[in-house]
């Protein structure tokens, strides 16, 4: 008998007769001779509701006051389902973060989990239970609830996989697994049955929303298979994410993604000296704000400029940041740009492939689509466009690298804003 993680996002628990669906799930796993242990997110569009909810009541919400609101949602999902488990003859309990014990650091709405306790999770297994644990969320040493960012319930999920030394993860989710690139943009694109962490990795972060970047991450490091599969279609494998070695990599772009959640911050006219950049990175790291793509360059003056991109809801934040660098930033002049997307191809086959860039830039030229910014690692290419040209500079490169299909992606729920 093994143990198995599922976990099931907002849409596959969105009301009373979608939950009931996921107790069958769940108890076929159960059935099939398995302990479970099941990872919920909120009910539907709970966690943007409250949201809204927090930015009604003012426009700059304590982090620690939003961590207490979006906590709650993901408790209401696992009490219900833990019922609807039980009201279909199984034992069944309902366990949040601080219960189980899912030790996070103390940064608020955005935690990483540093442990997490298995002595409660293991004697409920003993005991024949069902064990219906909330996502997204944790507790800090000093018993402060913390949450892990948008997404995280996959990161719950695959923690508590490895915590357990479980013997795959499944993510249930409302498409069939991980396509090229995101089926609701383009709708003919192809679907794989397995992919490297190191290719899924780079999607989620670029942008792939079918997985938190996290959850990839830990299950990389503790090498828990992980596969990404359909809340509706329960007999469908989906997709198995897993270690590169066992793979041959034919294409060179595994998949495209794009992220409009960021904006470019450019600051001019600051000193040429040394430790500019350290000191002013250096502040924003300290506030713990991301920083993704950077150029620097000189100007003829002598002075430098410095543009980089940053998550937009840590622009307010990160211009106080710079502000505060009075000495630094004193005769810099601070433009934004909210106007932009980062689209990025990601393929681990690109690694010694030359012209795969030459190539991008080129189909991204063909829709005259001007590129803002660009970064590479060695198996990603990320372009900055302008908002706009998103969707078309996606579907451009999903031709382009040969990553459309003729059978049509199924999709279920709401169509995203993007
Ligand atoms: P859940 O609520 O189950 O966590 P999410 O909305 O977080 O679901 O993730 C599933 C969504 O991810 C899909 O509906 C799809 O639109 C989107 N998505 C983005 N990129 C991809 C991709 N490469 N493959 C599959 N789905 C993707
Ligand atoms: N409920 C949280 C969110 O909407 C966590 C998750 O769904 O994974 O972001
Ligand atoms: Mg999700």
């Amino acid at each position: 008998m093994g143990i198995i993680v599922q976990k099931f996002g907002g849409t596959s628990v969105a009301d009373p007769q979608k939950i009931h669906n996921v107790a069958k799930a769940v108890i076929r796993e159960k059935e099939n001779g398995n302990d479970v242990v099941v990872v919920v997110s909120a009910m539907g569009h709970t966690t943007d509701h409250l949201i809204k909810l927090a930015k009604e009541v003012t426009n700059t919400p304590d982090s620690r006051e939003m961590d207490m609101l979006l906590s709650t949602g993901e408790q209401v999902s696992i009490a219900l389902l833990a019922m609807a488990i039980q009201s279909q003859g199984y034992k069944a309990v309902s366990m949040n973060g601080q219960q189980v014990g899912i030790v996070t650091e103390c940064i608020h709405t955005k935690a990483r989990i540093v442990d997490i306790k298995t002595e409660k999770l293991q004697k409920k297994l003993s005991e024949g239970n069902i064990i219906v644990v909330a996502g997204f969320q944790g507790v800090t040493p000093d018993g402060e609830i913390t949450t892990l960012g948008r997404g995280g319930s996959d990161t719950s999920a695959v923690a508590i996989a490895a915590a357990l030394k479980a013997d795959r993860c499944d993510i249930y989710t409302d498409v069939e697994g991980v396509y090229a690139t995101d089926p609701r943009i383009v709708p003919n694109i192809q679907r794989t049955d397995i992919i490297s962490y190191e290719e899924m990795l780079e999607l989620a972060r670029v942008g792939a929303n079918v997985l938190h970047p996290r959850s990839v991450e830990t299950a990389k490091q503790f090498n828990v298979p992980l596969r990404v599969r359909s809340s509706f279609k329960l007999d469908n494998l989906g997709t198995l994410i897993i270690g590169v070695e066992n793979m041959e990599i034919y294409k060179p772009v595994a998949g495209v993604a794009a992220d409009s959640s960021q904006v470019r911050i450019l600051l001019s006219n600051l000193p040429d000296i040394p430790g500019t950049a350290a000191k002013l990175f250096g502040a924003l790291a300290k506030n713990n704000i991301s920083v993704d793509m950077i150029i620097q360059s000189l100007a003829n003056n002598g002075t430098n400029s410095i543009a980089f991109t940053v998550d937009e809801d840590d622009l307010d934040e990160a211009i106080a940041t710079l502000k505060a660098e009075k000495d630094t930033v004193q005769a810099a002049e601070i433009l934004i740009d909210k106007d932009i997307a980062k689209i990025s191809i990601v393929g681990a086959g690109m690694v010694d492939r030359p012209g795969i860039a030459a190539d991008m830039f080129r189909a991204l030229a063909e829709k005259d689509i001007n590129i803002k910014m660009i970064s590479t690692s060695e198996i990603k290419i990320s372009c900055l466009v302008e908002k706009q040209n998103a969707n078309q500079a996606i579907k451009a490169l999903c031709k382009e690298f040969g990553l459309e299909s003729k059978e049509i992606a199924v999709v279920k729920g709401d169509l995203p804003n993007v």
